[in-house]
């Protein structure tokens, strides 16, 4: 992959595949606008270098074409306010109109495209799309880390019909941060996994225990891990047939899983439900984990300290409820710790992201991802994935 430092973009087409699917109210607030603040030092790079920025993103799921809600149109006031200057739209992304608007742009202009996902074939990786958006630009920028997992025209296919493709400094960022898990220089490596489902997590974990030291186990993934370690349980669900071989995996490798000694239960999952604190065999029949216990809590942030290199995907219980957030912030609080005695420390996951940031600890971690399942998809696919290879020479 090759960076955009030392490049100059002067007076050249510069088509920049950003992530700017960011959460937005029907009223058009953006609720979160830190990605879009994330990439905005590549567009800057280019512009700077009196190039022309043409920027192509995905924004939500359209289902048939175009629906008004999914119109980049509605992140204009946004965006030229952060970049401080004019955004031109084009409201379609691919096309003779549209080459011709690029036509008409001068140096140092930004042109926001319209939805690429307003496109079937998008998704269907289609070539001849692919080529379609070739046609705009001289040069290709990816800039895209949410969507780097995504087989898509824009990400995986359209690199390769260009001679001069590069990484944006956001996604440099990202890939040198989960990096550092797998250089075995900075060990221990703890990763802490939580989060609401095992499936989501299981090929990201399965990829871990191949280079980190310690997995330690919170959420929704304790039970189905709890009950596959029972060697009396003969007839497994999904999700424990899942964790039994996860565990399979396991004994292969060097790596340790640690599950929460105790736990906090709930009989329901109710915000009102009455909860009790058990040890995780002796938890009530039928029960459900909201959260880790005390002992846990003090076991896992023993663990987090004396690691050298840390990654937290997934909280470790439904910390939006008050009374089950004391796992989440006792995770984050040794995590700041760690990373002040020198770890480094990254946070991965919308949820686990929102959970530092209402806790307050978002200053004190080496790096939040921007992207939850593209930085899980990328340790799953054990760092190959085709819209990096694609960016390769
Ligand atoms: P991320 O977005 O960081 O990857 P996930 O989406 O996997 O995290 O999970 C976050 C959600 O998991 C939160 O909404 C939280 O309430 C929920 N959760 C945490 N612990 C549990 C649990 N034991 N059972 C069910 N849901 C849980
Ligand atoms: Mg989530």
């Amino acid at each position: 992959m090759i960076g955009i430092q030392g490049v100059s973009f002067k007076d050249k087409k510069v088509l920049i595949r950003v992530d700017f699917n960011v959460p937005i109210t029907d009223e058009g607030v953006i609720t979160d606008d830190w990605r879009i603040r994330r990439s905005l030092p590549t567009i800057q790079k280019v512009t700077q270098d009196r190039g022309i920025a043409i920027l192509l993103s995905h924004f939500g799921r359209p289902k048939d074409g175009y629906e008004r809600r999914y119109s980049l149109s509605r992140l204009l006031p946004v965006l030229s306010n952060l970049l401080q200057q004019p955004i031109r739209f084009a409201s379609s992304c691919i096309g003779a109109a549209v080459q011709e608007q690029i036509g008409m742009l001068e140096p140092g202009h930004i042109l926001l495209l319209e939805n690429v996902r307003f496109h079937a074939e998008e998704t269907l990786e289609d070539s001849n799309f692919a080529r379609g958006l070739a046609a705009l630009a001289d040069v290709y920028i990816n800039e895209a880390f949410g969507a780097i997992h995504r087989n898509h025209a824009s990400t995986s296919l359209l690199p390769t019909y260009f001679k001069e493709r590069y990484a944006g400094y956001l996604l440099q960022q990202e890939i040198a941060a989960i990096d550092r898990l797998f250089s075995k220089e900075e060990a221990p490596v703890v990763a802490i996994m939580g989060g609401s489902k095992l499936v989501d997590k299981a090929k990201p974990i399965e990829g871990l225990m191949r280079y980190v030291d310690h997995i330690l186990i919170g959420g929704g993934l304790v039970l189905p891990f709890y009950h596959a370690g029972q060697a009396k349980q003969l007839v497994y669900t999904e999700t424990e047939a899942i964790a039994s071989r996860l565990f399979g995996v396991l004994r292969n490798s060097h790596c340790q899983l640690w599950l929460p000694t105790d736990v906090l239960t709930a009989p329901e999952m109710d915000k009102q439900a009455m909860l009790s604190t058990a040890s995780l065999a002796h938890m009530p029949c039928n029960a459900n984990i909201v959260d880790i216990g005390p002992a846990a809590q003090a076991h896992f942030a023993a663990q987090i300290l004396q690691a050298k290199t840390i990654l937290w995907a997934g909280p470790m219980g439904v910390f939006e409820w008050e009374q089950c957030v004391a796992g989440t912030v006792a995770i984050a609080q040794a995590i700041a710790q760690a990373t002040a005695q020198g770890a480094y420390s990254i946070v991965g996951g919308g949820d686990t992201a929102a959970a530092v940031k209402q806790i307050g600890y978002e200053n004190q971690v080496s790096y939040i991802s921007t992207g939850g399942g593209a930085l899980l998809a990328y340790i799953a696919a054990d760092r190959k994935l085709p819209s990096l290879e694609a960016l390769k020479e």
